[in-house]
């Protein structure tokens, strides 16, 4: 047993290893001349947003991306000072504090170029805006065919003083699949929108790479990146190589209660697993509402003890069951869910793998009302 308290259900949390990330993508980046945007929407992909966002900026990050406008001003609120830039809005969102806060705001459209320009005219201040182009997601950013208007648009409400455009900016589709066709298709797109912002007088940076892109595409980096999953340390494209990076979240919690039960006893709801066996069983005080997947039920391990051991049965709402066979495991004992796996432990990715979804799902979804987070430095002296 270590000697921090027993844990029910906790997110250990590592800036040590935030700041790693953000040092090799940074360095990635700076090899072809462009900064970093360390992306920290949905609360750090569950990491916690103010965390990281300051252990980003700690490393070097020189700015940072969230997706709404709240996400962007808690980070304020927080007393997050660099440069900050949101892009998605809903109907009734007011951009006045966005624009009094100096958040910079990305415009998909003529409608909320024109909001935005207002906001910067009735707070007096000059609004720093990021031209979106859709080349190909078809999700967030502006068609090809309306472009043109909204570059000539934010041209104006440059030229009256109300905002400075300072990007054209765009998002891959495929970037994690390399060698994909899209993805010069898309860079294609983008060249082109930034001729015309350019021939419409505008002199924008340029930024379009994910974690992927940054990893794989230096062509592709220009002015600005925006890594968001590499900075957690969850590799998107682990196919093209080792990139050197380390999970920053380790799930854990440790033994409520321990039994020994006869051969042939059968475990948790529905009876789905029998001892063929007499087996020293732990019970683990975590369960789907603390984010295990229950379609991971008979097809999960835990690292207790000092190895890999099977839960058995069904994960409940509020708890799993491992076996433990003949070893002795007391209560109290750490129970590691998923962490970096360096000590033989799961991964948030093999549990991606196991249940037909992606890292970013599973560590986004982690943190709840029940479960705790616990900020650690692995690079503390
Ligand atoms: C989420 C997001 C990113 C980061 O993507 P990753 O694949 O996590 O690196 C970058 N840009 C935009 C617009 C995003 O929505």
């Amino acid at each position: 047993m270590s000697d921090e308290p027993a844990y029910r259900a906790d997110l250990r949390i590592d800036v040590g290893a935030i700041r790693h990330n953000v040092r090799v993508l940074s360095a990635c980046a700076r090899s072809s001349g462009a900064r970093t945007m360390v992306i920290v929407k949905a609360d750090g992909y569950g990491h916690g947003a103010l965390t990281v966002a300051s252990a980003a900026l700690e490393a070097g990050a020189d700015c940072l991306g969230v997706a709404s406008i709240d996400e962007a001003r808690q980070l304020r609120a927080g007393g997050i000072t660099a440069p900050l830039l949101c892009w998605l809005y809903a109907e009734g969102d007011d951009f006045a504090p966005a624009v009094a806060e100096d958040i910079e705001l990305s415009a998909s459209s003529q409608a909320s170029l024109h909001r935005i320009a207002a906001a910067a005219e009735q707070r007096g201040r000059v609004a720093r805006v990021h031209l979106k182009i859709d080349t190909g997601l078809c999700r967030n950013g502006c068609p090809a065919e309306l472009w043109p208007a909204l570059v000539e648009d934010a041209a104006k409400a440059e030229a009256d003083g109300h905002l400075e455009v300072v990007a054209v900016w765009s998002h891959l589709a495929c970037a994690d699949e390399l060698e994909h066709p899209s993805i010069d298709r898309q860079a294609e797109r983008f060249h082109r929108a930034y001729e015309q912002a350019r021939a419409a007088g505008l002199r924008p940076i340029r930024h379009l790479a994910n974690s992927a892109a940054v990893l794989t595409r230096p062509d592709l980096h220009f002015d600005l990146v925006r890594p968001g999953i590499a900075v957690y340390g969850l590799d998107p494209v682990p196919q093209h190589g080792n990139h050197e990076l380390r999970p920053a979240m380790t799930f854990r919690s440790s033994v409520a209660l321990t039994k020994r039960i006869a051969a042939g006893e059968s475990v948790s709801y529905g009876q789905t697993w029998t001892a063929d066996h007499p087996a020293n069983l732990a019970l683990v005080p975590v369960g789907y509402a603390d984010g295990v997947p229950r379609t991971l039920s008979g097809r999960m391990s835990v690292w207790l003890a000092g190895k890999r051991r099977p839960v058995v049965g069904r994960v409940c709402m509020d708890q799993l069951v491992v076996d433990c066979g003949d070893d002795e495991v007391r209560e109290g004992d750490e129970v590691l869910l998923f962490g970096p796996g360096d000590r033989g432990e799961p991964t948030a990715a093999g549990w991606a793998e196991d249940i037909g979804t992606i890292h970013y799902e599973i560590v986004t979804g982690m943190y709840r009302p029940r479960v705790t987070r616990t900020v650690v430095d692995t690079e503390a002296p």
